[in-house]
């Protein structure tokens, strides 16, 4: 069945059984999954990943569940998207999105994390899930929660975007919208978890939440045609998704799926909420939490719990951090959406913002292959978008009418030359 030897501490490296729990009882350092890859390696093989279906849990050896997949059974295995047009502008020669804005059900990269919490949820016996959420882990928890049958109790900040408010109340579950920003509210979501028995999935749950953040990076690998790209760029809010990137191709590499890794990883933030890319840029791995003040809502986490893990791995790699204004963070979705047709939330401006600024730096070159991570879908965030975009022409319903307009768009194309 499961390939799972238990939880070990990332830091004393003492050893847990696998329970609900994500904190060492000893030096108060993050518990995470340890497997027996000895075994993974003789039951899964490039051809066995072929033979199964488009979803992430193709890849299920290398998840922390017992039994089979309960829970976002059609999540994952998302497109990875040669995007030529933007490679364009951007002045590089071979460049991918990762597409976490479509085939996930709540259109974002959460969809994956939530899909190995709640299977968990559900093998430990819970009938209560709850999150502490930047929006997009209310909208998953909220509508997989449903499906599965859970009791949902989901805490936001009160000031999340209006569409994902409505996007997650939908489906009915306690919402609870906190007066305070998304670090009160996991600070609170910490004590509560101590008190109830429910299944918080970024907290009590989080060391087999975190886990499924690394299907990002198996499909990269996969879809590259077994291969890893010279640079990945990866938003960081907690800086789980950017550490999981990393440990997926180390695994891929160590039971024996991939024959080499030389992956540079970079991390994406905004600079109004940055305190990883600040570390990085200070040569530090000591993060200074920060209050956020950004557009970009999805991310604002200002107290990173994986943040000193994802300067390790920037490190390691040989990556970098950079951070990017609200304006360049509107200006980059708008760029992604003229050039490929992906409509990104603010996240994925911001990690296509970043990129724009690390090639201008030089740290990621013209000649390499780089993939960045698209990982939610902007139709959840159109405020952000409001008097920023073009308008539309207004006309009245005659011919005369819209040739009048067509005069007008004549002019205006004409001026800019094409
Ligand atoms: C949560 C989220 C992230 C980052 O997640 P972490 O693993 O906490 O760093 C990135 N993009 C979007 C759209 C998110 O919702």
């Amino acid at each position: 069945m499961g390939h799972v030897n238990g939880l070990k501490c990332r830091e004393c490296g003492r050893e847990y059984p696998v329970d609900p729990i994500y904190v060492c009882e000893f030096c108060f350092g993050p518990l995470e999954v340890a497997y027996d890859y000895k075994s993974i390696a003789s039951a899964l093989s490039r051809e066995k990943i072929k033979q199964r279906p488009e979803t992430l849990w193709r890849y299920k050896e290398l998840l922390p569940i017992d039994g089979e997949p309960q829970v976002g059974l059609d999540s994952g295995y998302t497109p990875l998207v040669r995007a030529d047009r933007l490679a364009d502008v951007l002045g590089v020669d071979e460049l991918y999105i990762k597409d976490d804005t479509v085939v996930h059900p709540t259109l974002s990269f959460k969809d994956r994390v939530v899909a190995v919490a709640l299977t968990k949820a559900k093998e430990f016996n819970f009938d209560t899930v709850a999150c502490a959420s930047t929006g997009n882990l209310a909208h998953s928890v909220s509508a997989h929660g449903a499906r599965a049958g859970f009791d949902r109790f989901i805490f936001i900040p009160a000031t999340l975007e209006a569409s994902k408010i409505t996007a997650s109340l939908v489906y009915e579950p306690n919402l609870i919208a906190v007066d305070g920003n998304y670090d009160e509210v996991n600070r609170l979501c910490s004590e509560i978890a101590n008190k109830y028995n429910w299944a918080f999935v970024n907290i009590n749950i989080r060391p087999f939440y975190a886990e499924g953040s690394k299907t990002t990076g198996y499909e990269i690998a996969e879809q590259l045609g077994w291969k890893a790209p010279d640079n990945i760029v990866i938003p960081c809010a907690s800086g789980s998704l950017l550490t999981k990137v990393w440990k997926a191709l180390k695994e891929f590499k160590q039971i024996g799926i991939l024959s080499e890794v030389k992956t540079r990883i970079f991390g994406a933030q905004a600079t109004g909420c940055s305190p990883i890319s600040t570390a990085v840029k200070a040569g530090t791995d000591v993060i200074r939490p920060v209050k956020p003040d950004t557009v970009a809502r999805s991310l604002a986490i200002g107290n990173p719990a994986d943040g000193f893990y994802a300067t390790q791995v920037i490190r390691e790699t040989e990556g970098y951090a950079e951070d990017v204004s609200d304006q360049e963070i509107i200006d980059a979705i708008k760029l992604l959406a003229r050039t490929e047709g992906i409509f990104a939330e603010t996240a994925g401006g911001v990690t296509l913002a970043v990129t724009q600024k690390l090639i201008r730096a030089g740290k990621i070159k013209r000649d390499e292959s780089t993939v960045i991570c698209i990982t939610g879908n902007g139709l959840k965030t159109q405020e952000a978008l409001q008097g920023h975009t073009i308008s539309p022409y207004y006309i009245k319903p005659g011919l005369a009418s819209f040739e009048e307009a067509l005069g007008k768009i004549k002019i205006a194309t004409d001026k800019e030359g094409r």
